[in-house]
């Protein structure tokens, strides 16, 4: 059983607020953990939206991915926690980039 604090959804939650920023479809991008060195689809990081804005966690080892918080006029992004984040050409064609 999981506490309140516990609840997350999965990544794909965090598309309508990342297309704000991204062109592409950034849940179905493959990003690097940078702890554990994991290789996952965005989709199945664990998101938590009980907080200013949105916390993107590895499945793995609970390291913060993503942090995307809207500060007024501005949107922070931190992907510190990603070693890197790789789409296939399929996936700009998809969304029409
Ligand atoms: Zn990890």
């Amino acid at each position: 059983m999981s506490s309140q604090s516990d609840a997350y959804l999965d990544g794909n939650a965090a598309a309508g607020e990342l297309n704000r920023i991204f062109a592409f479809d950034i849940t179905a991008a493959q990003g690097q953990c940078v702890r554990c060195g994991a290789k996952r689809h965005f989709a199945e990081a664990h998101l938590y939206v009980e907080c200013p804005g949105i916390v993107a966690r590895c499945p793995v080892c609970g390291q913060v991915l993503l942090r995307l918080v809207n500060a007024g006029k501005r949107l922070l992004l931190d992907l510190r926690g990603m070693a890197y984040l790789a789409l296939s050409p399929s996936e700009f064609e998809d969304s029409g980039v």
